[in-house]
């Protein structure tokens, strides 16, 4: 009789209940591994089991719980008490283990597009603009808790439909915030004479964090509702004329544009303003009118796989799980210099980047890293002027690269960034979540995954159940408000 289970048991985490549709029940969910997948066997008292995939790489997937661990950074103040327990205490609460690396500003809930699949659900006419004092409380919080935040991103909705939107950036310009960017589909880049103009005065210190999913009208009409192919390369051609710093962002589904990753990052690398591509697959949240979760969904592990696969820059090493959030965030790193790409993620050893909480690589004074790239890029003959400006990186999560003899522009970054839903949700990994809304009121930090499930308008009744059934109302009130744990 076998007596062996046929998988090996690697921890026991916590999930959500996502049948019927989304029960969002917090449930016991035991990780195992088997046939170098991951998976979460989850069990709900009224919906039964469930078995998800975490993962299509368990090596890597090892590799993110075991290797890439660091200490965690603390936000400056907690805004909530513990009570329910994690997922229903956001945010953040004493119990979460990172602080904002990017925090985003929702300062509207409009968009000029309806796209099928958008977890703010916003179009032409849903919801309403925040007012300017309302966006000036919500960066006066971001403030408050990073001191000087690494990331903000201005989003909606799409920001740039806002109608004091300048205004908004002008605000943020005021305030000690690293980098800015602005989430946007491009639309108004695209299509608005004089819009790029106005929005290159803010330079530097201003990227765009471009939408970018495809080059097949078919796709893009999928995921976005109409075919934005002339939207796409207008935008780009905008941003290249002014060299304006801009992130290509891409939502990935299966089948509908997962063949397109290397093409996508190869035209990346073609385009003069474009500093990286980030990855991004389909969440269930808000508005997934064309999006089959069954069929559709796509794992990190498969992003990574395909970036290896389509492409012949990267290999294994050079793609690896960034440690303030290795469950959900990969990145790789390259210079790109004279129509050559160099790879630089391979040269990191594991603990530049988790000894330490702002490690900068000093291009420098890394001699392996010197020898192997410049030999390299001096080898092809060309020549290079110095620039006193030195490379850095759009997520504080990432480690600085400080080359002075580079131009940012020189620097590639591949990041995947997945949204855990309630499918895939795993208690242990959202306390790490790093990215984080801004709640419209200006009060709290929000993880993006918790905000999609449980903190959007429309959702308190849910809520409300779903911590009744763990705190009834006539229990005593006892919130624990407790210091940064240490
Ligand atoms: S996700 Fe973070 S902030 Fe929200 S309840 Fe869990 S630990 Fe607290
Ligand atoms: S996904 Fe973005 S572009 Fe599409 S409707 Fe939503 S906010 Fe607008
Ligand atoms: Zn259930």
């Amino acid at each position: 009789m076998e007596k062996t289970r046929n998988y090996l048991y690697y921890d026991q985490d916590e999930s959500l209940c996502s049948k019927d549709p989304d029960c969002l029940r917090r449930v016991p969910a035991k990780v195992i591994l088997k046939d170098n997948r991951v998976f979460m066997d989850k069990y709900c008292r009224e919906h039964g089991h469930e078995r998800v995939l975490l993962s299509t790489d368990a090596n890597y997937y090892r590799q993110g719980r075991e290797v890439f661990l660091k200490h965690s950074e603390m936000p400056g103040f907690f805004q909530t008490k513990m009570k329910y327990n994690c997922p229903y205490d956001c945010g953040l609460c004493p119990d979460h283990e990172q602080h904002s690396c990017l925090t985003l500003i929702e300062i509207t809930d409009r968009c000029n597009l309806s796209c099928p699949t958008c977890f703010t659900l916003s179009s032409p006419s849903s919801g309403s603009h925040r007012s300017l004092d309302e966006v000036k409380k919500m960066m006066d919080l971001v403030v408050r808790s990073e001191g000087e935040p690494d990331v903000v991103q201005i989003s909606g909705g799409e920001p740039t439909v806002h109608p004091q939107f300048f205004e908004i950036l002008d605000e943020a310009k005021k305030r000690p915030i690293k980098n800015l960017m602005v989430n946007t589909n491009g639309v108004r880049i695209a299509r608005e004479p004089g819009f790029a103009d106005r929005l290159a005065q803010y330079m530097p210190r201003l990227e765009m964090y471009l939408q970018f999913d495809s080059f097949k009208s078919e796709a893009l009409t999928k995921i976005r509702g109409e075919d934005l192919t002339d939207v796409r390369y207008k935008a780009i051609e905008h941003l290249n004329e002014r060299n304006f710093p801009a992130t290509l962002v891409s939502t990935l589904q299966r089948g509908v544009n997962t063949d397109e990753i290397g093409k996508i990052i190869k035209y990346g690398l073609e385009q003069r303003s474009v500093r990286g591509v980030t990855f991004q697959p389909t969440q269930r949240a808000g508005r997934n009118d064309n999006f089959n979760p069954v069929t559709e969904r796509y794992t990190l592990t498969e992003v990574r796989q395909a970036i290896l696969d389509q492409t012949s820059i990267f290999q294994p090493n050079d793609i690896i799980p960034v440690p303030c959030n290795p469950d959900s965030i990969f990145m790789g790193y390259a210079l790109r210099f004279n129509g050559q790409v160099h790879p630089l993620t391979r040269y990191l050893d594991p603990k530049t980047l988790i000894e330490g909480a702002r490690n900068t690589i000093v291009f420098e004074h890394d001699p392996q890293l010197r020898k192997s790239l410049m030999m390299k890029i001096f080898s092809t003959g060309s020549s290079h002027e110095t620039a006193s400006d030195s490379l850095q990186t759009l997520l504080c999560c990432l480690p600085q690269v400080s080359a002075p003899s580079f131009k940012y522009e020189n620097l590639f970054r591949i990041i995947g960034i997945r949204f855990m839903d309630a499918y895939d949700f795993s208690v242990r990994a959202v306390k790490k979540s790093c990215v984080h809304i801004v709640d419209p009121k200006g009060e709290k930090l929000i993880p993006i995954e918790t905000m999609n499930l449980f903190y959007r308008q429309g959702m308190e009744e849910k809520l409300r159940q779903l911590r009744e059934e763990i705190v009834p109302s006539e229990t005593p009130q006892r919130g624990v408000a407790l210091p940064i744990l240490r």
